[in-house]
């Protein structure tokens, strides 16, 4: 592996979790100053499938914000220990099915997939039954591959649209998985102006291998797994 690979040093004994989350802070920080940015995106730290003794050492350095992918694993992961973590952000960063609605929107608190009229209306049911419902992005599958979730670019529009005004929900921002071996910069500017024509102002883009190149493009939250917990 190349030195500038976000995934040295992974697997080398001594990884520290908390030592590779101060750094991707740091770069995070110096790609938003270096864009000439005033605000600093937010670090989503991915912990799908990652064993708990790396996660405590990023929560004790004060990571607070965390994606995962499935809903089960997160309730298994995250559920009791809510209560020890009253400011905890949860963010559902995985396709989500409609009859699992209910057990995301109880612990979730951001579901940045969403993709089509069954979740968004689906998502207004349970708001009209009084759930409080999560903060809401869209997913929009930029590289238009038939094997990714999110909504079409050329039909991006019509469904922030509709999910205003036909299903009544506050849409925050949007979100993108660029396709894996494409230069990213091209889906994030993509997906900045979508987000701008539509009013919006939340971009979830950028991984571990991309995400200062996200935050040249306006993101305001990049997911991050492997760089801060080590390989998968
Ligand atoms: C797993 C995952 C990430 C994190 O990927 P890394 O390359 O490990 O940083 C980010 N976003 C989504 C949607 C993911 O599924």
């Amino acid at each position: 592996m190349s030195d500038t690979s976000p995934f040295a040093d992974s697997d080398a004994a001594g990884f520290d979790p908390a030592i590779a989350r101060a750094a991707i802070l740091a770069r995070i920080a110096a790609a938003a100053k270096g864009a000439g940015r005033l605000d600093l995106p937010t670090l989503v730290a991915v912990s799908k499938t990652q064993a708990w003794d790396r996660i405590a050492p990023v929560l004790t350095a004060g990571q607070r914000v965390f994606g995962e992918n499935r809903v089960q694993e997160a309730q298994t992961r995250w559920q009791d220990r809510r209560e020890d973590y009253p400011d905890l952000e949860l963010r559902l960063i995985g396709p989500l099915q409609t009859n699992k609605v209910k057990q995301a929107i109880a612990l979730f608190d951001v579901i940045e997939t969403v993709d089509r009229d069954s979740l968004a209306q689906a998502l207004a049911e349970a708001g009209a039954k009084g759930a409080r419902l999560p903060r809401l992005y869209v997913q929009v599958n930029t590289g238009e591959e038939p094997q990714k979730a999110g909504v079409h670019p050329a039909q991006a529009d019509a469904f922030i649209a509709r999910a205003r005004s036909e299903y009544g929900l506050l849409v925050e921002g949007l979100m993108c998985i660029p396709p894996a071996g494409e230069a990213a910069g091209p889906h994030f500017a993509l997906l900045a102006a979508i987000a701008r024509r539509n009013d919006l102002f939340s971009l979830s883009m950028g991984m571990s291998a991309d995400f200062e190149t996200a935050v040249r493009f306006g993101a305001t939250s990049v997911r991050v797994g492997s760089a801060v917990f080590g390989a998968r």
